[in-house]
């Protein structure tokens, strides 16, 4: 699937142990990154800094869900069920 604009729902539901500019200790589960704009983009994105686990990240129905509501929370069930 397309990645849903305006969504971001991965940017803040995950947790993210690796560095990212700003949050040298990466960030927790539930809290959004600090370079997720109001308009739900990555403000780093296509920059070297930006973490891999990021560009890595592909949106999937799976996890994605219909809505970025129901991607917070199969995002957060994953979380729970992998930490
Ligand atoms: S660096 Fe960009 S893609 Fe990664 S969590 Fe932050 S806003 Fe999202």
């Amino acid at each position: 699937m397309q990645c849903r604009e305006g969504c971001g729902a991965c940017c803040v539901a995950p947790s993210i142990s690796s560095p990212i500019p700003g949050m040298p200790n990466g960030k927790p589960a539930g809290v959004a990154c600090n370079h997720l704009t109001a308009e739900r983009r990555c403000a780093i994105f296509g920059l070297p800094e930006r973490p891999q686990v990021c560009a890595a990240f592909m949106a999937d129905e799976q996890v994605c869900g219909s809505s970025a509501e129901e991607a917070l929370r199969i995002l957060g069930w994953w979380e729970q069920a992998t930490a």
